[in-house]
């Protein structure tokens, strides 16, 4: 479904990302995984090694619109092209309110959302050089009704969903498609530092009776990435088990 195409994945070395990874590298792209450390970068390619021709690693720091743009101009200089980008770096957080550090709230900005932006702008700028291209973020069930704490989260998330819609708009003249995707529970990294009490209350909730494997999440983002989406735009797809309709 991709043949041809190059994506860029932010927080591709692991969870949803690395499973958004290897679904387009079975689907015939080229894939840069961009990881916040060489280390870690190093470690998801070693688990990549039938498509070492097609995969690539970048660790700019995605605030930095200098680095970014370096980095997906050696991606382009790789591939020949960058086509599809998806923004799915993340953090979350449980923290109180009464509680909440300034750095604690600011630092979610910088991930869950600044950095959309950043990488949005640099990928935007070569797709229409190019004629075109998907944006797909990582956005979360919780944009639609929020969370009980932790609330610089949900905040991030609707702030996504607001830049994905917005985007959508001004970049379709450019032939430019953004899009979200907003998966529910999903078994990574992330969800494992939960405490299972909290895993186990939220998967109860849920109408399909499980928690999301990043691989059903992933075929979501291989869709919106594919011409099979040539008329999708400024949706947000949930994908959730129901969890929150
Ligand atoms: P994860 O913790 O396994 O992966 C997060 C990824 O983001 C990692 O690759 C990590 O290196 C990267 N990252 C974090 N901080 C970074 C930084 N400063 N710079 C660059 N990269 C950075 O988590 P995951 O569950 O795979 O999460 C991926 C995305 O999915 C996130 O945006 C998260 O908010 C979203 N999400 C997850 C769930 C879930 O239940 N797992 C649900 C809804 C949304």
């Amino acid at each position: 479904m991709l043949k041809g195409k190059t994506a860029v994945i932010t927080g591709g070395t692991r969870g949803i990302g690395f499973a958004i990874a290897k679904l387009y590298l079975q689907n015939g792209a080229n894939v840069a995984i961009a990881g916040s450390r060489q280390e870690t970068v190093d470690k998801a390619l070693a688990q990549l090694p039938e498509y070492a021709e097609r995969v690539m690693g970048i660790c700019p720091d995605l605030c930095s619109p200098e680095e970014v743009a370096a980095a997906f101009a050696s991606v382009r200089e790789r591939f020949g092209r960058l086509d599809i980008l998806v923004n799915n770096a993340g953090i979350s957080s449980r923290s109180s309110l009464y509680d909440y550090t300034l750095e604690e709230f600011t630092k979610l900005i910088d991930v869950n959302l600044k950095a959309v932006f950043v990488c949005s702008q640099a990928a935007a700028r070569i797709m229409k050089e190019q004629g075109g291209g998907s944006i797909i973020n990582t956005s979360s069930m919780v944009s639609l009704y929020g969370q009980p704490s932790g609330c610089g989260y949900p905040a991030t998330k609707f702030a996504v969903n607001g830049l994905t819609k917005s985007l959508a708009r001004e970049l379709a003249k450019d032939q430019i498609r953004v899009n979200a995707v907003a998966p529910g529970v999903t078994k990574t990294d992330m969800v494992a530092a939960l405490p299972p009490e909290m895993v186990a209350r939220i998967s109860a909730g849920i109408p399909l009776g499980r928690v999301g494997e990043p691989e059903d999440v992933a075929n979501a983002y291989l869709y919106l990435a594919s011409d099979a989406a040539s008329y999708v735009t400024g949706a947000v797809i949930n994908v959730d088990g129901a969890a929150m309709t």
